[in-house]
């Protein structure tokens, strides 16, 4: 999880201000209220996140998404869903998987920019998600998380055309310049990808 401020602020302030006098076939947006609020990934549960916390865009149209970014919350699940929820964090990932039974939660659409790679650039090429857990605590990775997350993963990269590789699937510590160290040590990568590729 990682606060990012995206570049667009201000001009998401000024669409605000210009609606009322722009015809809503002009914007790119969609309208606030046609919005959709279901998740994309049929079995999850829609949990939003605060729309002060994320982007709205027009993905893949506006900018095309060829990364899926793992992270490892550092709290509790219930937690993690307060947190996307509360206006004044900044942060969100578009899923966080829970570690018990590997039930997904969807917090921001795979459309908009989730604020969770920590530079706007990552975030606007990928879908993050979030697992239950703490980078030192390996008993938190349960089969039964990496199994839902692999199908997550999976259905992500099916949608998108996203290749099913390490160069394509990748830590968040892997994200150039940030100090992050999830998913951390102990997550198995090799049977993660496994699973991933067995659900192709
Ligand atoms: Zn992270």
């Amino acid at each position: 999880m990682e606060r990012a401020r995206p570049l667009t602020s201000r001009r998401r302030l000024l669409r605000g201000a210009a609606l009322a006098a722009v015809p809503y076939a002009l914007l790119p947006w969609p309208r606030a209220g046609a919005h959709v609020q279901a998740p994309d990934h049929p079995t999850a549960e829609w949990q939003p996140a605060s729309a002060a916390n994320y982007t709205r865009a027009r993905r893949p149209a506006q900018y095309s998404i060829d990364l899926v970014i793992i992270h490892v919350t550092q709290t509790r699940y219930s937690q993690t869903l307060n947190v996307f929820r509360n206006p004044k964090k900044k942060v969100s990932a578009h899923y966080v998987v829970r570690s018990g039974d590997g039930h997904v939660a969807q917090c921001v659409r795979e459309a908009d920019v989730a604020w969770h790679a920590g530079d706007w650039e990552h975030n606007t090429r990928s879908i993050g998600i979030e697992h239950e857990g703490w980078v030192d605590e390996p008993g938190y990775f349960t089969g039964a998380l990496y199994g839902r997350s692999a199908a997550l993963t999976a259905a992500i990269c099916a949608r998108h055309g996203i290749p099913t590789d390490r160069r394509h699937i990748i830590g968040h510590h892997e994200v150039p310049g940030t100090d992050h160290t999830d998913p951390g040590p102990h997550w198995d990568w090799e049977r993660y990808m496994t699973l991933v590729e067995a659900a192709m």
